[in-house]
């Protein structure tokens, strides 16, 4: 992200080199009241020193994390494919990550319990693709088709749908 900001012109004044980090923006996830999460960047276009900027800030969307977890939108994206397929103990074993096997069975329940919801928001965007082959979770496996058909052009559909709704996947 820094190395980045360094070449990204500024989108006020297109100016190039005057972008710094400047803290984040935060907002409450539905259904928990308590705890903040991350939305959001906030970029500084600095005029301060010799810097060539001028003096806004505006927000970059995080689209690629998943909140509250050390999890990229990719390897969640993954793990469910591979969860709805085939199941959620042989998606652990293949996702070889960090987090403990009790982490993903709560990430599965979190979308499990979120799929009508997700279903609704894509409903939105196009229309269901036919029936998918059987698979051990077809319920899972039909949102996730429906999410590939809604982003057929993204790198990850998850990080697409979370910058398209400006909501979290999960
Ligand atoms: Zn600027």
């Amino acid at each position: 992200m820094a190395e980045r900001l360094k070449v990204t012109p500024c989108p006020h004044c297109r100016a190039i080199g005057a972008l710094i980090r400047h803290g984040y923006l935060r907002g409450y996830d539905e259904g928990n009241l308590r705890h903040k999460a991350v939305r959001a960047r906030r970029i500084f276009c600095s005029n301060r020193g010799r810097r060539p900027g001028c003096g806004r800030t505006f927000s970059v969307w995080i689209a690629t994390k998943v909140r509250r977890l050390g999890l990229t939108t990719g390897a969640l994206w993954r793990f469910l494919q591979r969860a709805a397929a085939d199941s959620i103990a042989a998606a652990i074993r293949a996702a070889q990550c960090h987090l403990s096997d009790r982490t993903w069975q709560r990430i599965w329940r979190r979308f499990d319990q979120g799929q009508s919801k997700i279903r609704t928001a894509l409903l939105g965007r196009c229309p269901a693709p036919a029936p998918i082959e059987p698979s051990r979770q077809p319920a899972a496996a039909q949102v996730l088709a429906h999410l590939q058909t809604a982003f057929p052009d993204a790198e990850c559909p998850i990080a697409a749908f979370q910058h398209a709704l400006r909501t979290f996947f999960v």
